[in-house]
């Protein structure tokens, strides 16, 4: 399905700043026009055939750029049910990376310049988010200083702490097509902007479901959680006993340790994706979380820009001969 403006007939993209699905060519966000799939899978606007991903429920039509929105895929279990909105638009996004990147001497300098500025794209991830409701508890004995006037007294007593605590919203990339190392540096997000989900949501995105069964990631959020929750224990038993001879390695091999409750859902998370490829064949792929900002990815190096870079800093203490060696050298008669 594709959301079509009432007025011009362009294509309407959803505008989480504004709340309201917005035409890209008239500003109009009057109520759209929703026009389903066509029986042959092909583009609604264009008649191109559009072949989405087997997991993907929102994509862009190569052709034409249309976003078509497959809500007909995303039923049942792989029905998203939250998303957590972007605060991003593609143009911001790629303005991000230029001021990231650009001061970079050696840089490429195509990669961020403007005639690449519509190939970001927005892509909602999946992602298994997990709810625990633990207990923990700490069981021994520990000697602790007691002051009694100019006193101190060493008493060693035995104690029961614990406490049961609420750890939601741990996420885990269930997509075969993000890359789970960088998916966590581009972590974390939070959860306090988090909406329930509406397909009108991914038109202006790509989106695919969770490829897996959340089985497959329980181990993984388990012992993400279980840090976390380890670290909450550690302060609260330490502060509890602030002068006791306790310390966080007793305290981590002794605890016991018990999930009173665990759910999931399917979620999606907001990052932009932007990827160049060089002449010779490599790609350069660079991640922006779409709520925080933060960026993952490293830039080609020109050989040239270097070599001159190199020059340029070298000029006060080699002379223009040496320079003109050190130039030659340094591109290698590979530009
Ligand atoms: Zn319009
Ligand atoms: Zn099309």
């Amino acid at each position: 399905m594709f959301y079509r403006c009432s007025s011009c007939g362009s294509n309407m993209v959803y505008n989480f700043n504004k709340k309201t699905l917005e035409c890209l060519n008239c500003g109009n966000m009057d109520a759209p026009e929703l026009l389903p799939a066509t029986a042959d899978g092909n583009c609604r606007n264009c008649g191109a055939p559009l072949e989405p991903g087997a997991y993907d429920i929102a994509g862009r039509c190569p052709y034409c750029g249309t976003y078509h929105v497959y809500e007909e895929k995303a039923v049942g279990e792989h029905a998203p049910v939250r998303i957590i909105p972007t605060t991003l638009t593609r143009i911001e996004a790629f303005r991000l990376l230029q001021k990231e990147f650009n001061d970079y001497i050696c840089l490429v300098p195509e990669i961020f310049s403007e005639k690449r500025l519509n190939e970001v794209r927005t892509e909602y991830v999946p992602y298994w988010v997990f709810h625990y409701t633990v207990r923990m508890g700490y069981s021994g004995q520990l000697r602790e200083s007691v002051h009694r006037g100019d006193e101190t007294i060493i008493k060693t007593r035995h104690i029961n702490f614990s406490f049961e605590a609420v750890m939601d919203n741990v996420p885990k990339d269930a997509s075969d097509r993000m890359p789970d190392d960088i998916m966590d540096e581009v972590e974390p997000f939070h959860f306090s902007t988090v909406l329930d989900f509406r397909p009108e949501y991914l038109s202006g995105a790509r989106a695919e479901y969770c490829n897996h069964p959340s089985q497959n990631y329980e181990k993984d959020a388990f012992e993400k959680m279980r840090a976390k929750a380890l670290d909450l224990f550690c302060d609260k038993l330490l502060a509890a006993y602030p002068h006791s001879d306790l310390t966080e390695g007793d305290i981590r091999s002794r605890v016991q340790f018990n999930i009173v409750k665990q759910t999931c859902e399917f979620d999606l998370l907001p990052v932009y994706i932007y990827e160049y490829t060089m002449e010779s064949g490599k790609k350069f792929t660079y991640y922006i979380n779409g709520q925080t900002k933060e960026i993952y990815g490293s830039v080609p190096v020109s050989r040239l820009r270097m070599a001159l870079g190199c020059a340029a800093a070298a000029a006060a203490f080699l002379g223009v001969a040496g320079i003109v060696n050190l130039v030659l050298i340094l591109l290698g008669g590979a530009l």
